[in-house]
């Protein structure tokens, strides 16, 4: 694709430690590589957020925080601008819950939960994993995420443990279309932070809206800040055929690269 400008802009979650912004520089790394080899925008942004489920730091795949009854449950949530959306909500025992979200958006299917959700990944070839042994560095309540722009089609990527020590059953944002992510024509959203609000705000959709009446990322990012209130963590990354924005109203780890 010769001439045209590669973006891609990462996270650790509302409120991770900035100075793990070396984790997120490695998913934009990989996932500027792929890019640049022609992979398809989808699969170059879920194995960008694959680099930081594997990195224990954050609290998404191996890093997941454990719920009040001591159990890893995660949720993760894929959509490229050819409309191709999947999620899997509450899957337990699978390292990387979004390349099960990306088979998902290949399904014809759009979300998958629970034991289901666990059981399609075993048809998949994923091999079943304990997390709970594995120790969680994340201190946060974070979620990882990523968007990207090969300079023809947009994705984003999210996967979270959720929220540390939740009660069982309890679902945020994240694999709920237009809330955590939204991506279309006109650029890709997704956000990370306290995940009944995003939900409430429809914030990753209505950030969207903004981008398609040509707002600029970081006028829409400021204003998706004022749907929040202060106690509220909320962080957001955004592309659009205009440029691009990230931010946090808390501490973030986030990156972004570019290239051509
Ligand atoms: N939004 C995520 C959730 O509520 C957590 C986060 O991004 O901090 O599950």
């Amino acid at each position: 694709m010769p001439g045209k400008q590669l973006i891609i802009l990462a996270h650790g979650g509302a409120g991770s430690d900035n100075a793990h912004s070396d984790g997120t520089d490695r998913a934009c790394q990989l996932g500027l590589e792929l890019m640049q080899a022609r992979t398809p925008v989808l699969e170059a942004v879920c194995r960008a957020v694959a680099i930081l489920e594997d990195d224990s730091r954050f609290n998404a795949g191996t890093g997941s925080r454990k719920r009040t009854d001591g159990s890893v449950r995660m949720d993760a949530a894929c959509m490229d601008s050819r409309r191709r959306f999947g999620a899997v909500s509450e899957i337990q025992h699978i390292k990387n819950p979004i390349h099960v979200a990306c088979g998902v958006a290949d399904s014809e299917y759009q979300l998958l939960t629970g034991e289901d959700a666990h059981q399609y990944a075993v048809e998949l070839g994923f091999k079943k994993v304990d997390l709970t042994r594995i120790e969680s560095h994340a201190p946060g309540t974070d979620t990882v995420g990523a968007v990207v722009f090969d300079g023809d089609q947009f994705a984003a990527a999210l996967s979270t443990g959720g929220t540390g020590g939740s009660r069982p059953g309890r679902v945020g944002d994240v694999p709920l279309i237009g809330c955590g992510l939204y991506v279309g024509e006109h650029g890709a959203v997704c956000a990370t932070g306290h995940g009944e609000s995003i939900t409430l705000n429809l914030t990753a959709y209505r950030t969207y809206e903004m981008l398609g009446q040509g707002i600029a990322p970081q006028e829409a990012l400021e204003t998706a800040y004022g749907w929040f209130e202060d106690s509220q963590d909320i962080g957001l990354l955004i592309i659009s055929r205009q440029g691009n924005a990230g931010g946090s109203n808390r501490n973030m780890a986030w990156s972004i690269l570019t290239g051509d």
